[in-house]
This record gives C-alpha cells, structure tokens and sequence, in this order.
C-alpha cells in the first residue's frame, strides 16, 4: 500500500516538473536555456534549498553541478550520502542574468513551485543554503550569519519538518572560515535526521465549537 502511495508520489513530482519547464510567471524565462525544477530521491529524508541556478545548471537543467556543487557533495559524501538519496532544489528555478541575487518579485512568482515540490518530496529535514532560502522558508528577516546551524521545527509542505540554515557552499568556497562552520554544521545532519519531530499541539476547541472533523462531513 505504502509503494503505490510512493511511486504516486513521485510521479506527481515528475509531472510536475514537466508543468514548470513551460513557467512563464516572471521575467527570467525569457533568458533561461531551460527550468532547473530539482533533482534526486523524490522520497528523500533531507531536501536542500539553494539560491538559483548559475550558469552550468542552467545549461544542464540540473541544480548544484558546478564548484558549489562538487563542495554539496563531497560535504554529503562525509556524512555517507550521495547526491541521489537527498532532494536538491532553488528558490528561483532560472538563472538571474550575470548570476545577480534573486529579487522581490521573482521570488514571489517561483516560491509556489518549492512549496509544492516540499509538499510532495516530504522531507523530515529542510537545509537551507544561504540566504535567500534561510528567509524565504523561516519566514523572517534574520541572516545566515546568525542562524546557520540552528534548527528548528515548523510547518512548511503542510507537514513539521526541521529547518536547518547553512552557508550557502559558493559562499564557503571561497571562505576558508565559512567552510570549516559549514563542515561543522553539516556534520550534524545525521543527528537531526534521526530526531523525532512532534506534531503540532491542536489547540483545544472553544466551549460549544463543533469537532472541525464534522464540518466536512455535513
Ligand atoms: N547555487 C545555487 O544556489 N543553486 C545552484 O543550483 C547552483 C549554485
């Protein structure tokens, strides 16, 4: 029963792919070579989310194949993982021109796609890479500089999962300091993967209120 809900899943992951390759909700896809949606276990345990695509994912269509990504990987390859056994996604699915930071509006027109694609990959653990995906899913202004390795529980895809804000690894590159917190904070993935999270707490009905099961029903 579990693998025909499985192999549905990720099916609907596929097809939806399909539908955002055609995207034209902002201006960026005028200039892409081709919508980089995610790639990887569409099951997976542990979902990143990085920036945008730079140049060689926007040619490839893949997220994470340049520098950055070789550092992904070698990351994940010491905590035991390959790239296929995580889902690796963006805030932004095309290339900004010149690689620029994503704006406003874009990450307004794109950030439906990601909500969809966590709802239906279901990750336990959400890492963040950087910025612009550390506030777009915690929600606040607060920078990677002062919240990387701190996690925390909350509700993203409509399920609890432990947000994990990282250094970006383009960042890391190229600060010997950066990398040796972001090895440090990587090293504690297996950890959190392994924690329980607890499901939220229904607050109780006022006095009188109909159970919210029953207003569905009738
Ligand atoms: N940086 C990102 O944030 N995403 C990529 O896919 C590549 C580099």
């Amino acid at each position: 029963m579990a693998a025909v809900t499985e192999l549905s899943r990720s099916d609907e992951l596929r097809a939806f792919g399909e539908v955002v390759a055609t995207c034209t909700r902002c201006a960026l896809a005028q200039g892409r070579t081709q919508v980089v949606f995610g790639s990887g276990h569409p099951d997976a345990d542990l979902m990143f989310v990085g920036e945008a695509p730079g140049f060689h994912e926007d040619k490839q269509g893949v997220p994470f194949v340049g520098a950055a990504g070789k550092l992904l990987e070698q990351l994940l390859a010491g905590i035991g993982l390959a790239r296929d056994d995580v889902y690796i996604a963006n805030v932004l699915k095309c290339r900004p021109p010149g690689n620029r930071d994503p704006v406003p509006e874009e990450i307004e027109a794109c950030e439906g796609h990601l909500w969809r694609q966590i709802e239906l990959t279901r990750p336990r653990v959400v890492a963040t890479l950087g910025n612009f995906a550390t506030k777009l899913l915690s929600g606040k202004p607060t920078g990677i500089t002062r919240v990387h390795g701190q996690e925390q529980e909350t509700t993203l895809g409509g399920r609890r999962v432990l947000l994990y804000p990282l250094y970006h690894p383009a960042a890391a590159l190229y600060t010997p300091r950066m990398l040796d917190v972001l090895q440090s904070d990587f090293r504690r993935l297996p950890e959190l993967l392994g924690r329980e999270i607890e499901p939220v707490a229904q607050a109780p009905a006022p006095v009188g209120a109909e159970p919210a099961v029953q207003l569905g029903l009738f």
